[in-house]
C-alpha cells in the first residue's frame, strides 16, 4: 500500500479542491468539488480516472461540481448519512468512525459538525492526510451557520490527538485573513510571530498556504487552543474559564473583525 499523491487545485475566489490518487489501484477521489471543468481538465492532464467524491458538507462551494462530474465520469459520491438530502447524487453514505477504501488507502470518517450538521472529515493515516473541509482552516475554523461554538470546540477537539505531521488539507485559503484576527489573541505566542512572517512571504509570490501540519496548528490557531492560559487571557477570560465558552468568544470576536 503506498502513500496516496494529493493534487490541490485552486478554484473559485479561495477554494481549493483535491484530487487524491491511490497508485496500486488506479482509485482517484476528489475532495469537495466546487466546480467541474478544472477537475475534469486536471484529471486529464495527470491521466487518472475519477472514481469517487468525497463531500465534507453540503455548501455549495463544495459539491457545486459533484452532479457534471459523476455524469462525465461515472464516480461514486461519499458523503454523510444525515446530510444525504443536501448532498447532490450521493451513493454511499457514511457516518463517524466509518472506515472508507479508496482504492487500497484506508480514511477514517470523523463527524465535525458545527459549521453545517453532519460535516465530515476525512483522515487517511497512512498518508499522513487529513480533508477537513471548513472545519478546521489554517490558523482559523469555519463560521458556526448550523452548530454552537460547544459543538465546534468538541469537534476541533477530535483533531488535536492525530500526530503532528497530519497535513492539514482544508477547503479555503484564508490564512492571511486568519493571522491578522491570530496575533490579537496571542501576542507573545513566537511560534505564530514566525509562522505569520512565513504566510506573509508566502503569500506575497502568490503560493498557497495550504497544507498546513497539524503539529503547527496545535501551536499557534486560537481555535485549537481554548483551553491555553495565554489564549484565555487574549480575549478576556480567566484561567478557569471553560474553554467551550473561551471558544465560543474567539469564535464571536473573529466573526466581527
Ligand atoms: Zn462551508
Ligand atoms: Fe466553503
Amino acid at each position: 500500500m503506498s502513500r496516496l499523491v494529493i493534487d490541490q487545485i485552486p478554484v473559485l475566489t479561495d477554494n481549493y479542491v483535491y484530487l487524491a490518487h491511490d497508485p496500486d489501484s488506479g482509485a482517484t477521489a476528489a475532495i469537495d468539488p466546487a466546480v467541474a471543468p478544472p477537475v475534469l481538465e486536471r484529471l486529464d492532464a495527470k491521466g487518472w480516472r475519477l472514481t469517487h467524491i468525497l463531500n465534507t458538507h453540503h455548501h455549495n462551494d463544495h459539491v457545486g461540481g459533484n452532479l457534471a462530474l459523476k455524469q462525465a465520469t461515472g464516480a461514486q459520491i461519499v458523503g454523510h448519512r444525515k446530510d444525504s438530502a443536501r448532498i447532490p447524487g450521493i451513493d454511499i453514505e457514511v457516518a463517524d468512525g466509518d472506515s472508507f477504501l479508496l482504492g487500497t488507502a484506508a480514511a477514517m470518517v470523523m463527524e465535525v459538525s458545527g459549521h453545517t450538521i453532519g460535516h465530515i472529515a476525512f483522515w487517511f493515516p497512512a498518508s499522513h492526510a487529513l480533508f477537513c473541509g471548513d472545519t478546521l482552516f489554517a490558523l482559523g475554523c469555519g463560521r458556526l451557520f448550523e452548530g454552537s461554538g460547544e459543538q465546534m470546540w468538541g469537534s476541533l477537539k477530535k483533531f488535536r490527538p492525530l500526530p503532528d505531521d497530519t497535513l492539514v488539507y482544508c477547503a479555503h485559503e484564508y490564512t492571511e485573513a486568519n493571522a491578522r484576527f491570530a496575533r490579537t489573541v496571542e501576542r507573545h505566542n513566537q511560534d505564530l510571530t514566525d509562522r505569520i512572517a512565513e504566510i506573509k512571504e508566502l503569500r506575497q509570490h502568490h503560493k498557497p498556504t495550504v497544507p498546513s501540519t497539524l503539529g503547527i496548528e496545535r501551536k499557534t490557531n486560537p481555535f485549537l487552543r481554548a483551553d491555553v492560559e495565554s489564549v484565555k487571557a487574549g480575549v478576556g477570560l480567566p484561567p478557569e474559564a471553560d474553554p467551550a465558552q473561551v471558544f465560543t468568544e474567539i469564535r464571536r470576536r473573529k466573526d466581527v473583525f
